[in-house]
């Protein structure tokens, strides 16, 4: 199982870290042992003091496929969920500034937030508007229709360069409002009232 991260699919958040608005998607990767599942808590690893919530729509490949084409992706997916790539932002400056990979900084375990598949039938995901709630305060409020690329362009794209598979996942990019987290916050990802996720940071 493979799980792919989308950076800067959101112009707000991009600009939020001065980053350009990309012409093709950012993809990175982050292991399996990066799921943190079952709204079970996150504790914040030792190498970071800037831990940042990055709430994410993730939808899940649901058939083998190689260069697949953008009118044939819808395919390719039946579940999406929410989730969070949390990052170690003051690591992720270091490793950026000196031009080197960023795994360090996002791939570390439990850096991917996962919870409970939903099926896109039951949703319009091209206008889902989506909540990260911060102690019961919105600190990011996402809408699917601000993506810069589209759920069926980035299976295209990551298709291009990675043969997808059943099971693989997709984090589709986060919008404005990243922030630190501390011990005892409590980070819930909700659909209107519907809740998709919830962990503690410990
Ligand atoms: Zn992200």
């Amino acid at each position: 199982m493979k799980i792919f991260c989308i950076g800067r699919n959101y112009a707000e958040h991009a600009k939020e870290f001065n980053n350009e608005i990309p012409e093709e998607p950012v993809i990175f990767m982050k292991p399996a042992t990066a799921l943190l599942l079952e709204n079970k808590p996150f504790f914040i690893p030792e190498f970071s003091q800037d831990i940042h919530h990055e709430i994410e729509v993730v939808i899940r490949i649901s058939k083998k496929g190689k260069h697949i084409q953008e009118e044939f992706a819808d395919r390719y997916f039946e579940q999406f969920s929410l989730g969070i790539d949390f990052t170690a932002r003051d690591l992720q400056s270091l490793l950026k500034a000196k031009g080197l990979p960023w795994e360090k900084a996002k791939a570390f375990d439990h850096s991917a937030v996962l919870g409970k598949w939903l099926d896109k039938n039951d949703y319009e995901l091209d206008n889902l508007a989506f909540n990260l709630f911060k102690n019961e305060t919105i600190v990011q409020a996402g809408d699917t229709s601000d993506m810069i690329f589209s759920f069926h362009n980035l299976i295209a794209q990551v298709s291009k360069y990675f043969t997808l598979e059943q099971g693989d996942l997709i984090y589709t990019g986060t919008p404005s409002g990243v922030s630190a987290v501390k011990p005892g916050d409590v980070l819930v990802g909700r659909i209107g009232d519907l809740q998709v996720f919830s962990t503690e940071i410990k």
